[in-house]
């Protein structure tokens, strides 16, 4: 076993979604995403072990979807991304559901499901602010026409995405929800079993009445907040579920004044010791955290110094440390009594805990720790 590895608990996993399923209302579907990789927890095993609480699994392509049906997930797939022509008859073959953004796409998915001989599922999807993918309100009508004359389509779901629902601050969301509101309650009147479907993570901790039939929270399943903590009721059992575990693979006696690493941009002030973590750029461990991150080594925090390599970093011990090869070393996660959050090292990157997540790779064996202990790991 590669000695840096993502331990994810499976508990804290399953009880993040079923907090979220006391939360919603009963008659609620939950999709849970699994795009990138499953945020990075890794995309079979986070399906396999939360089968039994979701009603559906959504990919942003097709290669995931194929990856899930590769390994027995038969629950309905929604695939969230736009997809090109050439994709169309894999995506209907795998039997996954297409988001449908124009009539042109129907058509195109009309033909290819009428030569195989096969009803493709769509969702169709709303531009109500966010402007990247999804129909204008008003070209949805012809669309619904040409649904209503092919046989080779199934409308099972439409959907619209927030752009800004981590604000609590702007009354933006509201007029997303507004829009999708005007839209979907004529369609529900002709096709009562749609799944109507809006809310991500923060339309479901901070806009309740963007729940309808189904809920698609990507990063609230995996333990963190879109912005505000939600800190009373049944969410704030929500925790992350993710660490990153690696092991002191080789240490060395550093004098004073010498530089460490590329570039030399950490300098010794005085006699130290260096610990070598076997853990880089090159796993997600990114280069901007150099000389700003720390880690837990036997219960105390050190420094991330010099420039991380692709494979390795060093850490300063200091010239009293205690460390040996062979020493857990907490990235992320706890340690003892102290902790190391992903979302301290996201602000330190500047950036979100989405982005920081999905960059682990799959170079880093994902363990999957159950109620049971025993560890099963996968790459993906
Ligand atoms: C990724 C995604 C989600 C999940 O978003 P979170 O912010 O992680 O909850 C929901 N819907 C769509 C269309 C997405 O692309």
């Amino acid at each position: 076993m590669h000695p840096t590895n993502i331990r994810v608990s499976i508990v804290q996993l399953r009880n993040n979604i079923i907090a979220i399923k006391k939360h919603i209302k009963s008659h609620v579907k939950i999709c849970l995403p699994v795009k990138a990789n499953a945020y990075g927890h890794g995309l079979i095993g986070v399906a396999q072990h939360t089968y039994d609480l979701v009603d559906y699994f959504a990919v942003s392509c097709l290669d995931e979807g194929y990856l899930l049906r590769k390994n027995s997930i038969t629950k309905p797939i929604l695939v969230f991304g736009a997809f090109d022509e050439d994709q169309i008859i894999d995506l209907i073959l795998n039997n996954l559901e297409i988001t449908i953004s124009s009539l042109y796409k129907a058509q195109l998915v009309s033909i290819f499901a009428e030569k195989l001989g096969k009803k493709c599922k769509i969702h169709i999807k709303i531009d109500t602010g966010m402007r990247r993918v999804g129909l204008r309100p008003e070209s949805l009508d012809a669309l619904i026409n040409f649904v209503k004359t092919s046989q080779f389509i199934e409308l099972v779901g439409v959907y619209s995405h927030f752009a800004s629902s981590d604000d609590i601050a702007t009354d933006f969301t509201l007029e997303q929800i507004n829009v999708f509101d005007g839209v979907v309650k004529k369609l529900k009147l002709e096709y009562p079993n749609l799944i109507v479907h809006l809310a991500n993570s923060g339309g479901v901790c901070y806009y309740p009445t963007s729940h309808y039939d189904m809920v698609r929270p990507g990063l609230l399943s995996y333990g963190y907040f879109p912005s505000v903590i939600v800190e009373h009721g049944v969410l704030s059992e929500i925790k992350p579920c993710f660490e990153l575990i690696t092991k002191v693979v080789y240490f060395k006696t550093v004098f004073k004044d010498n530089g460490i690493s590329y570039n030399h941009t950490y300098m010794t002030s005085s006699q130290t010791r260096i610990a070598t973590i076997p853990i880089g750029y090159g796993d997600g461990y990114r280069r901007a955290l150099s000389n700003k991150a720390v880690v837990l080594i036997r219960g105390n925090y050190y420094p991330v110094v010099g420039s991380i390599c692709m494979d390795l970093s060093m850490i300063d011990l200091g010239c009293n440390g205690e460390s040996y090869v062979g020493d857990e070393v907490v990235l992320i996660g706890r340690q003892e009594d102290l902790e190391i959050k992903l979302s301290d090292l996201a602000s330190l990157m500047e950036t979100i805990v989405y982005e920081v997540l999905v960059g682990f790779n799959e170079r880093i064996p994902r363990i999957y720790i159950t109620e049971k202990k025993n560890y099963v790991w996968t790459n993906l």
